[in-house]
């Protein structure tokens, strides 16, 4: 089977005849990608230069935060990073906050700065993103790392969209002038992976909830990026034969995570598909650190 999308019309490439589905498996590419990033920070460290850092900051005490700050900071380690952490109570204020992360800017061993999210009322998380020094900006969020994008002259992006760019490449998937259906237009997902997608020469489709005929664009895709939250919203009959389908949506439904595409049904139509577990979100976490890696790098001028 020709790689998904390989071509502006994927039905055509597919040819007659039921559809291998090729599914993602996020967690041994993200393995492979963190290897390199292992074998790379330790040759930057071997004349005994400190290893890249990490700096994650949370505030408030919810369970599942708490997990995704200690996944996160046991990625770093693995790897050959280090990491440091910042746990602010529940009652902190948008003030305290703020010294934390100035006093995290100033420190010269810190390289990245993730500030966990959701962050309890009434703390503003656009008034934060500001804040972080976008030289340490490795969640991304700060809008001169998205202008940066927009640019087109970028180093740091965000961690999900440079997941599925790297999901795509490892499946061979052509993007140049593919049509790329993207489906939400959050700040984290729908549209940094849009900017990417078009800096790859695809045509880019936004979706939102306001679209009319999501099934009529969603079937004219190539590419079709979902992030929307909606369990099982996509269709088989919404997916063009042998287009890859990226789905982002992660929710839980009666104790299991659930995405945004109608997985078993998209099976035996779509080229590439990417499971809920184990698809995007292990590249998430891999991306984080490649950004830690590369505003080391910028940091010291390497
Ligand atoms: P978000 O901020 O929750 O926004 C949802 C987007 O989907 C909005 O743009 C909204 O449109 C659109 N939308 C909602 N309902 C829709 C509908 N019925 N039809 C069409 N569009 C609709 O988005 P997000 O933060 O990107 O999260 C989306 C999903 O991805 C969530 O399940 C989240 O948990 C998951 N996620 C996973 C990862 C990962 O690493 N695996 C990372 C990030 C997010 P409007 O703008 O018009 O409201």
């Amino acid at each position: 089977m020709p790689p998904a999308g390989s071509t502006p019309d994927a039905r055509s490439a597919a040819g007659p005849g039921p559809i291998e589905t090729a599914i993602f498996d996020g967690r041994a590419l993200a393995n492979t990608v963190r290897d390199g990033l292992a074998q790379e920070i330790a040759s930057l460290t071997r004349d005994g230069a400190r290893p890249p850092c990490l700096a994650v900051v949370l505030v408030g005490d919810d369970p599942a935060s708490r997990s995704y700050i200690k996944g996160k900071q046991r990625a770093c380690r693995r790897i050959g990073m280090t990491a440091v952490e910042r746990l602010l109570p529940e009652s902190a204020t948008q003030a305290e906050l703020l010294r934390v992360i100035e006093g995290l800017n100033r420190d010269d061993d810190v390289d990245g700065i993730l500030v966990q999210l959701p962050l309890p009322d009434p703390i503003d998380p656009a008034v934060i993103a500001l804040a972080v020094d976008p030289a340490k900006d490795a969640d991304a969020l700060h809008p001169m790392t998205s202008g940066r994008l927009l640019s087109g002259r970028f180093d740091l992006a965000s961690c999900t969209p440079l997941g599925i760019l790297a999901a795509l490449d490892h499946h061979g998937v052509e993007m140049d002038g593919a049509h790329a259906v993207v489906l939400g237009r959050s700040q984290i997902v729908g549209k940094p992976i849009s900017m990417l997608l078009q800096l790859r020469n695809a045509t880019v489709t936004m979706c939102h909830s306001r679209t009319r005929d999501l099934a009529g664009f969603c079937r004219s895709a190539d590419i079709l990026v979902v992030a929307i939250g909606r369990p099982g919203m996509v269709k088989a009959d919404w997916i063009k034969p042998g287009a890859a389908v990226i789905d982002v949506g992660v929710t839980q439904v009666d104790g299991e995570l659930v995405g945004d595409v109608d997985f078993e049904a998209a099976k035996g139509v779509a080229g590439l598909l990417t499971p809920s577990r184990r698809g995007i979100g292990p590249m998430t976490v891999t991306m984080l650190l490649r950004n830690t890696l590369h505003a080391y790098r910028a940091r010291k001028g390497l």
